[in-house]
Parts: C-alpha cells; structure tokens; sequence
C-alpha cells in the first residue's frame, strides 16, 4: 500500500507540479473546468479495475452489479438533465460520441455537412485530415462576414445543392446562441439526420441558460469535461429510443471495448451536480462573468468576434492591434492566465499564427471568481497584450507585475487545497 509519491517519485512530481500550476493559474480556456473533489474521488476509485463490456444488466462479464449501478445512474442523470429519452455514457470522449453516431447512422462515402473548422467548427465535422472528412464527403457551412453569425440563408442553399446525410449544428469557438429550429426545418427539406454537437454549451443547456437541442436533434453528442464539469469523457443522447439501439451497437461492440467504468461513475457524480439548483446559478454566471471579461477588452480597444458573446466562450480580435494568436498566447502564459489561440472568421493568418484568442469562463467561475474578478482578468490581459503590442518580445515588467497579481488572485479563490 504504498503511496504515489513513494512508490513513483518521477511521477507524482510531475502530478503535484501540474496541481500547483493549476492552483497559480487562470484558467481561461474555454474547453476545461475544475471538477469537484467528488469527481476526482469517483475517478480515482478501483472501478478502474472492472472490465464491463455490454451494458448495465446485460454484461459479458461477471461481477456486474455494482458498476451497474454507477452506469445506471449515469444514464438516468443524464436523461433527466436534458430531457432526453436515450443516453450513452460510455463513449470515452467527445470524437467517440460522434464517430459512434456516423457509424451508426451513415455509410463510408455519405454527404455530411457541419460547421467550418474557420468559422468555429470542430475536426470531427468534417475537417480533411479527420476520419469525418476522410471516410465521409465532407462539406462546410460557415459564418456571415458581416456579423460572423451562422449564414443559415447560406446554410439552406448548400444542403438543397448538397443533399446531405447528415447535418451537424454545434463547433468549438462558436459564442453565438444557435437556431436549432432553423437546422431542424433544413435537415428535414432535404431529408437529413440532424447532430447536435453540444460539447461545449451542454453544462449552460443543462443549467438552463441556453437553447435545448434535444427535442430538435434526432441526436446530441456531448464531452462530459467541459461547461457540463464532470471527468474527461463523451455521450450520447436523444429524443429517439428507437435510434438509441443503433447508438449503442455502435459505441459497443461497433467502436469501443469495455467501458471506462471508473469514468462513468464520476459521470454520474457530475450529472448529479449539474441536477442541483446551484448549478443553474453557476451557469447563468458563466455567462455573464464571460462578458464581463470581454467587456473589459472591448473598453480597451480590442474586438470581440460577433460583437459579443450568448455563452461561455469569446474569440477576441487581435487585430486592431496588430497582435497575432501564438505570441498573445504565450505572453499570457507568462503572467499566468492561460488560453489558446484561434482562428478568426476568414482570418488571414495561417492557424499555427491565428489573428485570435478563445477565452472561455467556465474554470475561473468555477473556482468563484464572479464579474468583478473576470472584468479585472479582461483589463488584465489587456495590460499584457497593450505591452506586447508594443515590444514582440513581451514587456517582463508588466508580465511580472500581472503575474503577481493573478497568483494573489488565485490565492483568494484556492482549489484543491486538500491536495497541497
Ligand atoms: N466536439 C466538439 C464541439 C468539441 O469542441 C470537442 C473538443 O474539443 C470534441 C467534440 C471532442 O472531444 P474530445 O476531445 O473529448 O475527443
């Protein structure tokens, strides 16, 4: 019974030196969260050990029962979180959940149509060098160049022309609410299956601050690490218990061998979470911390894509400062507030330089940062880029002095104090 530390040192330094990076960071990208001690617990518990392959009450091993209960929870969160009469939670992640859905609903070769990569769209919708964009004819709809907002007139033209399978509504820098009617009345002109990604926004549907696809989509896919804050995984849901057979053919045995049982325990722990009143509250606060962070930005002269944000997420412009992505991200870094560069709608730069920043609030809101916080992390940033606008190289007065501040900061809002 040894412990991590004495049993491998290598190892737990490298664990304790990320715990402590967290600890003196601001996390601000918009794909992670800070999960519960809850989580972490169910995580790292010995359901790793239990090979699970089928589902709950139907196995292909035994010693079942009790994993059947944590998968059976699991489930029965999720549908009630959402509103759905069909879940999966065994995908192990978000491009699970949508190649679990292609191969239970199209053949190699079949038309799908989702959301450019440059427009805010995720690699799994179609992007070449994917298995989506390699098995399947990909094809992309984009956004406005006016308004950067999804061109659903546009939208509507390309699928009459195209004739898709599959429509796929949902990305990864997308900040905007979607019209989830307007992809359903298109998906059934020309006779396509609609996916809803939901990856992103699922914990805001689920706190009840966003749109629901659920009743829209005849199926969503989800990460389970992202605004929703449970461990890193995927699922499937919808409206539809006749589709859901094929969905959970093809997660097991189509894809998948047994299920991270460990993984969807702590699932169930988040679902349970997500299900409490004070998640709606956390929800609703995302949202407006994340404006609050990119108002501040605006008042110091930068550009938010779209003029705003409906959700969790924010792409800043770095344009009006002559800034590119990857220097901007990596002087953040400097002064701890970490976040990743991205693409702007037809942006000039190459994506390994970017003309933008992806800031996201789901972390810092987390750990109890409200908009007064999130108004001073934007005013923040702004010093740090302001200076690298000025000198390429970064300014390391001002980097320092925000760094100091930001691990001040961090310090008021502490997480995983237990954890040294
Ligand atoms: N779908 C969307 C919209 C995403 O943003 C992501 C993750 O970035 C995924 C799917 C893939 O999830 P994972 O990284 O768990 O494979």
């Amino acid at each position: 019974a040894q412990s991590l530390a004495d049993a491998d040192p290598q190892l737990a330094s490298a664990i304790s030196k990320e715990i402590q990076r967290q600890q003196t960071q601001i996390e601000l990208i918009a794909s992670e969260n800070i999960v519960s001690r809850a989580v972490l617990e169910a995580q790292g518990s010995p359901l790793t050990n239990k090979y699970a392959e089928g589902y709950p009450g139907r196995r292909y091993y035994g010693g079942c029962e009790f994993v059947d209960i944590a998968e059976e929870l699991a489930i029965e969160r999720a549908k009630k979180l959402f509103g759905a009469a069909y879940a999966n939670v065994q995908p192990n992640s978000g491009s699970q959940a949508n190649q679990a859905v292609f191969l239970a609903l199209l053949k190699p070769g079949d038309k799908i149509l989702g959301l450019d990569l440059s427009s805010g769209g995720h690699l799994t919708h179609g992007a070449r060098p994917n298995l989506s964009g390699k098995w399947f004819e990909a094809h992309a709809y984009g956004v406005r160049e006016d308004n950067a907002l999804i061109d659903y007139d546009k939208l509507r033209e390309q699928a009459k022309e195209i004739q898709p399978q599959m429509i796929i509504a949902g990305g990864s820098a997308y900040p905007r609410e979607i019209d989830f009617q307007a992809f359903r009345d298109i998906a059934d002109e020309v006779g396509a299956y609609l996916l809803v990604d939901m990856a992103h926004f699922a914990g805001l549907v689920a706190g009840g601050v966003y749109p629901n696809p659920v009743q829209l989509a005849d199926v969503c896919t989800t990460t389970t690490h992202k605004t929703l804050r449970g461990p890193r995984g995927g699922m499937i849901i919808s409206r539809d218990e006749a589709l859901g057979k094929k969905f959970n053919s093809a997660v097991f045995p189509g894809l998948q061998g047994g299920p991270l049982m460990h993984v969807i325990a702590a699932k169930a722990v988040a679902f349970g979470e997500a299900l409490r009143p004070e998640f709606k509250a956390y929800a609703a606060s995302v949202i407006e911390n994340c404006r609050a962070m990119s108002g501040a930005l605006v008042e110091a002269g930068y550009d938010i894509v779209s003029g705003g944000t409906d959700s969790h997420l924010a792409l800043v412009d770095l344009r009006p400062k002559s800034l590119t992505g990857d220097i901007s991200e990596a002087a953040l870094e400097r002064a701890h507030m970490t976040c990743n560069k991205n693409g702007v709608p037809f942006d000039p730069e190459k994506p390994t330089v970017t003309s933008g920043l992806r800031v996201g609030a789901p972390a810092g809101t987390t750990r109890g940062f409200g908009a007064a916080e999130f108004r001073r992390v934007g005013e923040m940033m702004a010093e740090v880029l302001d200076a690298l606008a000025v000198n390429r190289d970064g300014d390391a007065e001002v980097e320092a002095r925000v760094r100091d501040e930001v691990i001040e900061l961090c310090e008021r809002f502490p997480i995983y104090p237990a954890l040294g």
